[in-house]
This record gives structure tokens, C-alpha cells and sequence, in this order.
């Protein structure tokens, strides 16, 4: 049954979020990695407030907690959080972004108007299939949207402000979050997980109506770095060992066919070489070392190690230093020792009417750090499409949709409690 007040109250708190410009930036030195982002934090906590969450509060990482109250007569309903991040990617403009609702969507291909390249295809976006009759946003055609993640904000603020009307809904405690910085990797930094204080949480940042996602990469990035020997080139014969030249036959030796971003898919892993700073004396290939399996990491990591000292030994006077941190882990590692943390997610999403669609993302996501962190955190869909692109689209019913997961999500835990 559509709920028409849920689902405009979704697109109108959509429609106003993305005008404020979130983008965060890779290489700033602050948290939140820029201001900006604590505008639409601020304005969340004072929103979260005037609904009637009392203890809406933000930290001094710009954090935003707040909880909606329980109604259930049962004592011991654990306490479930939901999270969505404010903050948009680096990679597209964020700035004056202008939502157009394009309503009653008929399966039409969308010209964006600033700049009519700007072409949502029906046939290039499948999901575009199940929207006829629905209500599509997308921007303007210079900018993203920024449905990643304020889809997911919104739709958490309009199932705080409903259950706050709607106290004969029967659910524990909900803690809600709104975090910055997580296109760039630094969502979770200073998440205070026990202050949080939930035993479970769910991120609202998938994509297909229907959809869970509890299962993502176990992540590494590795820096191999070449040194060579510099000196003037016009005197250099038989002295200049150059470790750009050593550095690109290390390169151009790692499978082309197999073992790349560009040739996998599904469950298969990859090594990636993704940055190269480069001079002559010294050369450093940075690479993302990717699998669903923790321990293949290690086999990855060796095989890089061995293309990096055969290449060397081919180019004498050469060396190689390697060098390995952790990124992330599969969140499947700790969600296996929750099983109702996805079950009821999966309950959730049957009750609201939807086929489940579940598969492995090729990423991590907030959830995966979170689980590490004591806080197991799959990943719900909030209908958001074309992540970072200018032709992102989210639907009015999908959010619609992801709000009602989340409140038959409170129910079911307090159900089965
Ligand atoms: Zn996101």
C-alpha cells in the first residue's frame, strides 16, 4: 500500500538536502575533511530536534546522533541504529545542484537541461525498467545529485518524524547517525561506537529497491617503490639506471587478461595499479590489492612482490622496496557471527513487498570498517543510481520503499525480541 505522507516527506527533505554542498575532499587535513559538510550536520541535528529527538546531538567530529524513542511494552528490544552519510564525492561537482522532479516517469529517455550531452538512457539503466508511473529526481546535468547518500538521510528523517507521529507502531529503542567524509574514506575515523550504542546498524546506502548487501571486498593497498640512479642525461651512458623505465616493465609484466579491475567481475579479485609518482631516481606504483577471501590477499600481495624483484633483477643497480597497509575487511566475517542482523534485514525487506536481491559489493562501504569496530552494519538499499555521475536518479517510491524497510525492520526486532 503506497503511504503517500511518508513518501512526500522523503522527496521534499531529499529535495532540500541536496542543496546544500557537501563534497569532501581527499586532500584536506581537517575533519570533517571540509566545513561545509557541518552546515547540513547542523541543520540534520536541529531537524531531528524540532521532530521530537530529544538528545539530537553532534560531536566534535561533526557527528550527529540522536535517538527516536521506544514504544514497544517489551524490556529487552536491543537497540538498532541506522546511518547515512552527508557528505558527496570529490570526483563531480556538488555545488549549486538543481533537482528536477520528473513525475510519472513513462520509460522516456531524460535530457538534462543545463547541458543536453546529459542523457539518462532508458536502455543504459536497467533499474529504469521497474520506475514507470514513479516520480524520478535527477539534477540539472553539470552537477551530481548527491542521492548518494542524502536518499538515505532523508529517508532516516522522515522514518524518525513518522514513528514520533505513529507511537502505536511497536519498536525498541533506534538510534539514528549522520556521519561526513565517507567518499573519501573517512566516514567511520572518529565513530564513537559505544556512544552510538547500538548492537546492530544498518547504512541506507545501497542502490535497487530490494536490495541487501552484507558482503564486500577484503581490501590492502600495497606501494612498491623503485630506486634507480639519476644523473645528467646527456652524459648518462652506461650510468643512469632509470626507475620510471623499471617501474613501467613492472607494470606492463602484471596480468593484463586476469587479475585486473578491468577483466573481473562477480566474486574474482583483483590487483590494481591505480597511482604512479614517478622521477628517474625514484618511482612509486601504488596498487589496490582486492578479494572477497582475507587470506588471498596474502597470496596477492606475494605475487606482486615476486613481479616487483624479477623485474629488478632484469634492470641491475635497481631496488625495489615494498611496503603493505590494511584498508578493510569483509564485513561477511563478522555478519556470520550475527545472523540476525541480516536475517531480519532480509524479513524487512520481504514484509515491504520486495523481491530480495543480494550480491557481493566489489568496495567497502562504512559497514565494512563499522563491523570491525564492534557495530555488525550491512548495507539497505536507499534507491540512489549512478553514484558520483551527473546522471545520478533516485525515485520518490524507492525512498519511499527504503523508508518502509526501515520500519518494518524496527518491528521485526521487536518482534522477535
Ligand atoms: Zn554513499
Amino acid at each position: 500500500m503506497p503511504n503517500d505522507a511518508l513518501r512526500d516527506a522523503c522527496l521534499n527533505r531529499f529535495l532540500q538536502y541536496v542543496k546544500f554542498d557537501t563534497q569532501s575532499d581527499e586532500n584536506s587535513e581537517t575533519y570533517p575533511s571540509t566545513a561545509k559538510q557541518l552546515d547540513l550536520l547542523r541543520h540534520l541535528q536541529a531537524e531531528l530536534k524540532s521532530i521530537g529527538l530529544e538528545d539530537a546531538a553532534m560531536d566534535e567530529h561533526g557527528y550527529v546522533f540522536a535517538t527516536i524513542p521506544a514504544t514497544t511494552k517489551k524490556s529487552k528490544v536491543p537497540v538498532i541504529g541506522f546511518l547515512a552519510h552527508v557528505d558527496t564525492s570529490p570526483e563531480m561537482p556538488g555545488v549549486n545542484v538543481k533537482p528536477i522532479v520528473h513525475r510519472d516517469y513513462q520509460g522516456q529517455d531524460i535530457v538534462l537541461p543545463d547541458d543536453r550531452a546529459a542523457v539518462l538512457k532508458f536502455k543504459d539503466n536497467p533499474a529504469l525498467a521497474e520506475q514507470i508511473g514513479c516520480d524520478i529526481v535527477t539534477a540539472s546535468g553539470t552537477t551530481l545529485l548527491g542521492a548518494d547518500n542524502k536518499a538515505g538521510v532523508a529517508e532516516i528523517v522522515a522514518v524518525a518524524e513518522y514513528l514520533v507521529k505513529h507511537r502505536e507502531i511497536p519498536h525498541g529503542p533506534i538510534r539514528v547517525g549522520f556521519t561526513p567524509d565517507e567518499e573519501v574514506g573517512n566516514g567511520t575515523k572518529y565513530f564513537d561506537v559505544a556512544r552510538f550504542g547500538a548492537v546492530c546498524a544498518y547504512t541506507m546506502d545501497g542502490e535497487t529497491r530490494g536490495e541487501i548487501e552484507m558482503e564486500t571486498f577484503s581490501a590492502d593497498a600495497m606501494t612498491v617503490t623503485f630506486h634507480g640512479f639519476n644523473t645528467h642525461p646527456g652524459y648518462a651512458k652506461g650510468k643512469m639506471i632509470s626507475a620510471i623505465r623499471v617501474a613501467a616493465d613492472f607494470i606492463n609484466r602484471l596480468p593484463k587478461d586476469r587479475l585486473s579491475p578491468e577483466t573481473t567481475d562477480g566474486y574474482e579479485g583483483y590487483v590494481h595499479p591505480y597511482v604512479v609518482n614517478a622521477s628517474v631516481e625514484k618511482t612509486s606504483v601504488k596498487l589496490l590489492l582486492r578479494d572477497f577471501k582475507t587470506p588471498k590477499l596474502r597470496e596477492q600481495e606475494a605475487f606482486v612482490t615476486d613481479v616487483a624483484k624479477g623485474t629488478v633483477a632484469d634492470w641491475p643497480g635497481s631496488s625495489v622496496e615494498l611496503k603493505v597497509e590494511e584498508s578493510y575487511r569483509n564485513m561477511k566475517e563478522v555478519l556470520d557471527q550475527h545472523p540476525q542482523v541480516v536475517e531480519n534485514a532480509r524479513e524487512a525487506i520481504r514484509r515491504t513487498g520486495l523481491k530480495l536481491r543480494e550480491h557481493p559489493i566489489r568496495g567497502g562501504t562504512d559497514g565494512s570498517r563499522l563491523c570491525f569496530m564492534g557495530l555488525p552494519t550491512p548495507n539497505i538499499f536507499a534507491g540512489e543510481h549512478n553514484f558520483h555521475s551527473r546522471l545520478e536518479w533516485v525515485s520518490a517510491q524507492d525512498m519511499e520503499l527504503a523508508a518502509k524497510v526501515i520500519i518494518e525492520l524496527a518491528k521485526v526486532w521487536e518482534e522477535r525480541a
